[in-house]
């Protein structure tokens, strides 16, 4: 299918974008998920404002307290770049399990996010290490928080005019490290989460004494799974407390069935890579 008639601007700076955006507009990064949802007309914009040429927007830098991912960072990239590993390992990891090669060459992770499928990897990683998400619009900038980012199904917290600039990554103190797992459609691992999972904790004095959980792939949008929180913050971090945390994980979630699995089948998964997830992270602190 072709897409409707629209107009194309490839501006050569972030404020030349920001002022070709508006209703009606939509921004264009990799084109990986705007493309096909063009060509099936589900999105129709006016206006495809592609900010794929501008420059300085592509590379993970330090910035002190925190790691920075630009608006053009690529999936490859963030799956292999050091400061991504040492730092955000669950992201390292769901960026690794995007799509195929092709997908992960051109794909961004700002994308990622700001595309908010239900079934997407590294929303929910960026969930479980806190991440901050700065959004910027000609009349200015406005941090969100990940847990707040995903409001609903291909649906993020941004405004027409508004570009996701930049994910801001807290760095990892001592006894701090987090872990993604999923299983994916058609029973591979790289391709859209069925039910996926990134847990971020930190432990200290044999106790967990912090943790984050994101879920994917079972409601309708990427999401924290407080429930877990609760139950595993205080504990000893063993298999039988993260057992027992697991069986949280759908707290304030409403599952949903689809194509790929009954609410019966990913209530289940979800149990199983919430443990999973949580286990690898305890396992690395
Ligand atoms: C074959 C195939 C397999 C895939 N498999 C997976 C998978 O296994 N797991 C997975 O999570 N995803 C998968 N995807 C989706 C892929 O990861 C997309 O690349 C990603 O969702 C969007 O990134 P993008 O840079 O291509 O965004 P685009 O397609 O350019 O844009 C997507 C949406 O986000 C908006 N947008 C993009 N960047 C910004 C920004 N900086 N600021 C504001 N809005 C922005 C656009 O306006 C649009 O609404 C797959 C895609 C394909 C085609």
């Amino acid at each position: 299918m072709y897409p409707r008639q629209f107009d194309y601007v490839a501006p050569s700076s972030l404020d030349e974008a920001l002022g070709a955006l508006g209703d009606g507009s939509k921004v264009m990064a990799g084109g990986m998920s705007l493309i096909p949802l063009m060509k099936t007309r589900l999105f129709s914009p006016a206006v495809v404002v592609d900010i794929g040429r501008i420059p300085g927007l592509d590379s993970v830098t330090d910035e002190g307290d925190y790691i920075s991912v630009p608006a053009l960072v690529r999936h490859g990239t963030t799956a292999s770049d050091p400061l991504i590993a040492t730092h955000a390992g669950a992201l390292a990891t769901a960026a690794s399990l995007t799509g195929d090669v092709q997908v992960r060459n051109r794909g961004t992770t700002c994308g990622s996010l700001a595309h908010s499928d239900v079934a997407a990897d590294q929303p929910a990683a960026v969930i479980a290490l806190g991440g901050t998400m700065i959004a910027r619009s000609s009349s200015g900038t406005r941090e969100i928080q990940a847990s707040e980012f995903c409001v609903d199904a291909l649906t993020s917290a941004l405004e027409p005019d508004e570009i996701l600039v930049e994910i801001q990554l807290p760095k990892m103190g001592p006894g701090e490290a987090s872990a993604y797992d999923k299983l994916g459609r058609r029973g591979g691992r790289s391709d859209y989460a069925v039910a996926g999972a990134a847990a971020w904790v930190k432990k200290g004095n044999g106790t967990v004494e912090d943790a984050r959980v994101g879920l994917t792939g079972v409601g309708t949008k990427p999401t924290l799974a407080l429930g877990v929180v609760n139950a595993i913050v205080g504990t000893d971090g063993s298999d039988e407390a993260v057992k027992a945390a697991a069986e949280h994980a759908l707290e304030g979630v409403t599952v949903l069935e689809d194509l790929y699995g009954s609410e019966e089948y990913k209530t289940h998964l979800a149990k199983v890579f919430v443990a999973r997830a949580l286990k690898q992270a305890i396992a690395a602190t």
